[in-house]
């Protein structure tokens, strides 16, 4: 890692990027190549203007203060001094992007560009959002990534060193090798910050760093997961058994389990990519997601593209890429984006947000075709009229499957899955009756009869009978009947462009 930016720096780049929200590895990492190039290193923030780094830097030693360099406190001062009097070293500019924009820091940005590589200065802007185009498009990126494990067992062991040193109380570990192994596994995708965050608190939870921790951590990074960005990490406790009919997914989905593995790969296997389920709402499309990731043993991270226009205005595309980086550093993992079309709706269409979809969905289209991890996407969709028709070009997806509402058959099954799951027993119901008047039901419907019939059963304190279900089955209206006419529109465009699922 140290060894690509050392690089970068000795060819003489004068401006490099790093977005990234983990700054503080960014800075190490900054710390680390001055060290090995013997160059000295500036920070400037807007908060503690330019000061200057004392040589050998390190998480714990605090022996030396940084140098205070004085009247640097704006953008624009101290771009106005490393213009006047040039300096060898590397500059790191936290959080320039907000101030990219203004019209005299981007000149002073440009005049500094013919100066730097005579004076053997670099400066590197470490931003947690993107920089505008009228910068990034004179810098060079570098890409952090998220930490590997060997990073990760380090952070656990310092970790648990600060505390022993600073707790009052003892403080014990006793981890085997593979145990901690599984422990740096199950913190990958989260910053050293963040993952140092996680042990901190398991290890006060009980004074203790043990494998019964383990579960304590999970929690915490998919607690992480989910307030910070837009990957969410899901419980995945299904099995193939609780999807009722979808016979022709399922099959396809069993073939290509480990696809991922050596034995394939060695056999001439491409590793899958993905599958794109269009379809009926309340199908299953969603429950397919989450069987995959439990069937292959791999975890299930949900990206809810919707999310990136909603909760990160004027974010959206950095949050994407670091989304797909974050996702990168978990694998192998099974990707489901839900709902897919609601993010990249207006990519298709003439742009109504400046191009913000279209250039979202170019930075997933690229990443789809170029990332070589093993990643499994599942991308779920209900309205086709709004996907961009690149989505479904061949290559994409290895198959992109129509699911649709289930046939009397795959019904049966569906509502044995459900009553089987609420302690009941199917051979004691008239199945065969219940799927012929349950037409037009969607898998989740079925199952809100079975509910909804349970608790009229419960309230009468009588067993639940097939009579029970039979009244909340003419009770509800299924929305394949009150939205009849798009259903058929979606069944006729799913003809000649998908596989049907069951
Ligand atoms: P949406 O597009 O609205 O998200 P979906 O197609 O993803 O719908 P699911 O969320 O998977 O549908 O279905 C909702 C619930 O309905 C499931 O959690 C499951 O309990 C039940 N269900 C739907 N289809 C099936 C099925 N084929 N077999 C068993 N249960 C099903």
């Amino acid at each position: 890692m140290a060894e690509k930016l050392k690089l970068m720096i000795q060819a003489g780049n004068p401006l490099i990027s790093i977005e990234t929200s983990d700054e503080q590895r960014a800075l190490e990492l900054v710390q680390k190549v001055s060290e090995l190039i013997t160059r000295p290193v500036f920070h400037w923030s807007l908060t503690e203007g330019l000061t200057k780094r004392p040589q050998y830097e390190n998480r714990s030693s605090h022996s030396q203060n940084p140098e205070i360099i004085l009247r640097t406190s704006t953008a624009i001062d101290v771009l106005k001094l490393l213009l006047k009097e040039p300096e060898k070293g590397i500059f790191v500019f936290k959080d320039l992007a907000p101030h990219c924009k203004d019209a005299h820091v981007h000149r002073l940005i440009r005049d500094l560009l013919g100066i730097c590589e005579q004076n053997k200065m670099t400066l590197i802007l470490v931003d947690s959002t993107t920089l505008p185009d009228e910068i990034s498009r004179f810098t060079v990126r570098y890409e952090l990534g998220w930490p590997d494990v060997e990073e990760l067992e380090q952070v656990v062991r310092e970790t648990y060193q600060r505390i022993k040193q600073e707790s009052y109380v003892e403080i014990n570990a006793n981890l085997k090798h593979k145990e901690m192994d599984q422990l740096v596994q199950s913190l990958r995708g989260l910053s050293c910050a963040e993952a140092a965050r996680v042990v901190a608190s398991a290890i006060y939870d009980d004074y203790n760093l043990s494998a019964a921790d383990l579960p304590k951590i999970i929690e915490g990074k998919r607690q992480l997961l989910s307030n910070a960005g837009c990957l969410e990490s899901i419980a995945a406790d299904f099995s193939s058994e609780d999807i009722g009919g979808l016979t022709n997914l399922k099959s396809w989905l069993k073939q290509r389990r480990g696809g991922f593995t050596r034995k394939a790969r060695e056999f001439g296997l491409e590793p899958p990519r993905g599958v794109l389920m269009l379809g009926v709402p309340g199908c299953g499309k969603s429950l397919c997601a989450k069987v995959v990731a439990a069937d292959w043993g791999m975890p299930l991270l949900r990206l809810d593209p919707g999310v990136l226009y909603q909760k990160f205005i004027g974010e959206s595309e950095s949050q994407l890429r670091q989304a797909l980086r974050q996702a990168e550093s978990m694998a192998p993992v099974v990707l489901w984006i839900d709902e897919i079309e609601k993010a990249f709706a207006s990519a298709g269409a003439s742009s109504s947000d400046g191009g913000l979809s279209r250039r979202m969905f170019g930075t997933l289209l690229s990443w789809m075709q170029d990332h070589r991890h093993p990643i499994f996407i599942v991308a779920t969709a209900n309205d086709i009229s709004a996907l961009p028709p690149e989505l479904m070009r061949k290559g994409r997806f290895d198959e992109v499957f129509f699911v649709d509402l289930p046939d009397e058959q795959a019904r049966e099954q569906i509502l044995s899955i459900h009553l089987s799951r609420r302690k009941q027993e199917p051979d004691q119901f008239d199945l065969p009756r219940l799927a012929k008047l349950s037409k037009d039901f969607s898998g989740s419907e079925l199952e809100q009869a079975v509910i909804s019939a349970l608790f009229t059963a419960y309230q009468s304190e009588t067993p639940l009978n097939s009579g029970h279900i039979e009244a909340e089955m003419k009770k509800s209206r299924p929305l394949a009947i009150l939205s009849g006419e798009k259903v058929a529109q979606l069944r006729q465009w799913a003809e000649k462009r998908c596989v049907k699922a069951d």
